[in-house]
């Protein structure tokens, strides 16, 4: 039986983040919440958390960084989680180091990953990333793919002014690559919203949702974050394509079933939030962990909820819920 948190959401799935560490630079990145650098859980320490959360009911794990594969020992971190969790291990990276380690990563328990793609232009790449680094990362895919990562995800943080119109290319490109093509909304919180990088480049993705709904042939939903996918027919068959819409989105929040872990060896309740993280690392003995973990659910709280004025601002007083 999963824990549930005060507001009745379940905890299903752990959130990992290996590192603080990446070789791009993409400016609007939210470091998963945490950028201080702090000493890394081990492998041994990462498996004795995933043992604990499998206990309580989580059989599903995303691993991220920083850029995770730059971690020495991330075969033997995939290894070591396998172990316990008989669900979906995935893993979100910016690719660089797939060609060389797709196959182990794969051999080692990995189901599958998101690649970070978010302009298939040069210029624009480079821009974005601070990198020069597309052929990797387009190498990536089908180090992927052949290594039987499946199905990959191409994530594309959409920005204003910026890579919209690289949309219709990357659907191409998702389709060539037999990829899923995840836009995502810029997310940050209350805060980052009055930031210089926010307000120049965040865009709200519902226009463009309704654009692909009106031109897809279906529509499934993600049991995670109750997000849409559709269905579009092109030249290459068919593309599937996801919507994230985190920002002011009570709806996104009231079915968020994932519980973070920082590479410092803290739970996390929450991407928006820092003042809930319970810290565990050193924390050798099973059953203090054990209550750390629940303490960390029980703090769990919706960063949007209904009523919030910024989010009813955004999407009305809708009764949410309603797929
Ligand atoms: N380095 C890895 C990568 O590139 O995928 C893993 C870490 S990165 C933080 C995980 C994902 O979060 C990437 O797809 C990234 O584009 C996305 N991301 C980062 N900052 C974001 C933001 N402010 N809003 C929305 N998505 C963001």
């Amino acid at each position: 039986m999963p824990l549930f948190d005060r507001y009745g959401r379940p905890v299903l799935s752990l959130r990992i983040q290996l590192n603080t560490t990446c070789n791009f630079k993409c400016f609007f990145c939210h470091m998963e919440g945490t950028d201080i650098n702090g000493e890394e859980l081990t492998p041994e320490e990462i498996e004795k958390v995933v043992k604990i959360a499998h206990d309580f009911g989580v059989n599903k794990v995303k691993i991220t960084g920083g850029e995770p594969t730059l971690r020495e020992d991330i075969v033997e971190i995939i290894s070591r989680i396998r172990r316990h969790i008989t669900g979906n291990i995935s893993m979100t990276t910016n690719g660089t180091m797939l060609p060389k380690i797709a196959k182990d990563l794969k051999m080692a328990g990995l189901d599958r990953v998101n690649i970070s793609l978010h302009s298939p232009d040069d210029e624009r790449f480079q821009f974005i990333t601070g990198t020069r680094m597309i052929g990797r990362v387009l190498e990536a895919v089908r180090s992927a793919n052949q290594a039987g990562l499946t199905p990959v995800k191409i994530n594309f943080v959409v920005l204003k002014d910026l890579n919209v119109n690289d949309i219709p290319r990357m659907l191409e490109m998702a389709a060539e690559n037999n990829a899923i093509l995840q836009l995502i909304e810029y997310e940050t919180d209350r805060e980052g919203e009055n930031s210089e990088e926010y307000r120049k480049y965040h865009i709200s993705l519902t226009p463009i949702e309704d654009d692909i709904k009106r031109r897809s042939i279906g529509v499934e939903y993600n049991d995670l974050h109750n997000r849409p996918r559709y269905l579009m027919k092109n030249d290459h068959g068919i593309v599937k394509v996801e919507f994230v819409k985190p920002q002011r989105n009570p709806d996104f929040c009231a079915h968020c079933t994932r519980l973070r872990i920082t590479s410092r060896g803290e739970f996390k309740t929450c991407l928006m939030r820092s003042d809930t993280n319970i810290p565990f690392k050193g924390v050798s003995d099973e059953e203090k962990l054990k209550e750390l973990f629940k303490m960390a659910v029980s703090l769990r709280e919706p960063y949007w909820k209904p009523g919030d004025e910024q989010a009813e601002e955004t999407y009305g007083t809708a009764v949410f819920d309603s797929k």
